[in-house]
């Protein structure tokens, strides 16, 4: 098990640890700073640096089998650490932060838009959330308008801890029907939004919703019956 610092602390760009096994998955660690691939986020990228100097980048981050396991996968042919060396680990920040800001952007426009969620997915130059709704309902300079200006009003992120007894008494919590919460391990954490959102979110969001910027609607098209995607992008940083 690796204890998951991005959990308490998204702001963390690097951190130190200890070599817990090496594979051809993936090397795990004690503790780690790196996302793994979840709830529609990419995995982080990055480096870990060895006591020596030398790099072994890394190029995606896994979920492993069982709770809080985190594969970091080298990139092919890298010199790979032996179990129990110390590492300095280094996150590829730009990319993560430009998650985080799309991320949070989602969690707004899920408030715009108000129709279950049936899927979604954040890369580092655009996100999307799929919608069961009719074509005919979006608007795209109406989303862009609606969610550029819960932005602007610059509310602070909360992160929250329930029971899964509080999540199962809530159901109307779970917007996503696609990404259902993990259960079992007895608590959920939640985002809070103040006044906006609350919704059960394993993934790294911004302090504060000014973060984000604005954001520009690229497309919207129907992917389905019940899946209506809407992609975004950040205003103005590429
Ligand atoms: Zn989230």
């Amino acid at each position: 098990m690796s204890e998951l610092l991005f959990r308490t602390d998204a702001y963390l760009k690097t951190a130190s640890a200890r070599v817990q096994s090496v594979s051809e998955r993936g090397i795990e660690l004690d503790r780690t700073v790196f996302y793994p691939l979840g709830g529609g986020q990419a995995g982080d990228t990055g480096v870990l640096l060895r006591a020596g100097g030398e790099r072994v980048p890394i190029i995606d981050t896994r979920k492993g089998e069982g709770a809080d396991r985190v594969l970091h996968v080298p990139a092919p042919g890298a010199e790979l650490p032996a179990p129990g060396e110390e590492l300095m680990l280094e996150i590829d920040w730009p990319r993560r932060y430009r998650l985080m800001r799309l991320h949070t952007a989602l969690h707004l426009m899920s408030c715009v838009i108000t129709a279950p969620v049936t899927g979604g997915n954040i890369v580092p130059d655009k996100a999307r959330l799929d919608f069961d709704i009719e074509l005919s309902q979006l608007n795209a300079a109406h989303i862009e308008r609606e969610t550029n200006a819960l932005i602007a009003a610059g509310t602070a992120t909360e992160t929250v801890w329930i029971t899964d007894e509080e999540l199962e008494a809530q159901p109307e919590l779970v917007k996503t029907m696609s990404v259902a919460p993990p259960r079992g391990a007895g608590r959920v954490r939640l985002l809070r939004i103040p006044g906006i959102d609350l919704q059960p979110c394993g993934g790294t969001h911004v302090a504060n919703v000014a973060e984000i910027g604005a954001i520009r609607v690229l497309k919207i098209r129907s992917e389905g019956k019940h899946n209506k995607r809407v992609e975004i992008a950040l205003s103005g940083s590429g």
